[in-house]
């Protein structure tokens, strides 16, 4: 019964959507834009096929005539390729700015951030960064951002959480302290020794670090990475 009332009034809601489009009103031109690019029961009951490509030109526009919100699910579309070819290291860099317009769309973004550096996807994997920008997003009462930072911020060795310390060299794993450090280093099965590569030196945040010397990535290192390897946050 509900999900009667629910299809009608999609149908309907499209309708109006349209005419505001056509009016020129650039936030309906985002909302419009949902009924292209996920298929659903929102896109069948208004009898919309799949277009995702007109969805995120729909975005386009909205963001260029001043809808900044648009600036969310236009990364979306970029990290995932939908409507448009994927750029993962291209969604980054506008969930990048995103994160920082302090908007209602915000802590979506900067959770969004942080699933990127967590996973390495479109940057090179950061444990740091990725609590940090969980962190901000948990901050602002984001739901998702606090149920994600436990899990974020888990120990690779021994699976406690929070872990607040990482792997200086490599940024990509965290640990409790640094017994769960030598622990993993040496560790039979997959030993972080094995993965651990020295990170390159950061240019800045959003320049591509220039390649100069960084070769070397410094495997088979006898001692642990103890020491100025080691980083509390
Ligand atoms: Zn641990
Ligand atoms: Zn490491």
């Amino acid at each position: 019964m509900s999900s009667t009332i629910h299809l009608s009034y999609y149908a309907t809601s499209f309708v109006w959507l349209q005419k505001s489009v056509e009016m020129g009103d650039a936030p309906s031109k985002a909302f419009l834009a949902s009924y292209f690019l996920y298929r659903g029961a929102r896109a069948a009951a208004a009898g919309v096929a799949e277009d995702a490509a007109r969805g995120f030109e729909l975005l386009r526009q909205a963001f260029a005539e001043g809808f900044s919100k648009a600036f969310f699910q236009i990364a979306q579309c970029y990290l995932h390729g939908v409507g448009v070819e994927k750029d993962a290291a291209h969604a980054v860099s506008l969930l990048r700015q995103a994160a920082g317009h302090g908007d209602e769309e915000t802590p979506r973004a900067q959770a969004a951030l942080a699933l990127c550096y967590k996973d390495g996807v479109g940057v090179e994997a950061d444990t740091v960064q990725a609590a940090l920008w969980c962190q901000r997003a948990a901050d602002s009462g984001y739901a998702i951002a606090i149920e994600m930072l436990p899990i974020i911020r888990t120990c690779d060795f021994c699976g406690t959480t929070p872990a607040r310390q990482h792997c200086e060299r490599c940024r990509k794993v965290r640990y409790c302290d640094a017994g769960c450090q030598a622990g993993h280093w040496k560790r039979e099965t997959d030993p972080h020794k094995r993965h651990c590569r020295r990170r390159a030196p950061e240019a800045s945040e959003e320049g591509t670090a220039p390649g100069g010397g960084g070769g070397g990535g410094g495997r088979g290192r006898p001692n642990l990475p103890m020491g100025s390897q080691f980083s509390e946050e």
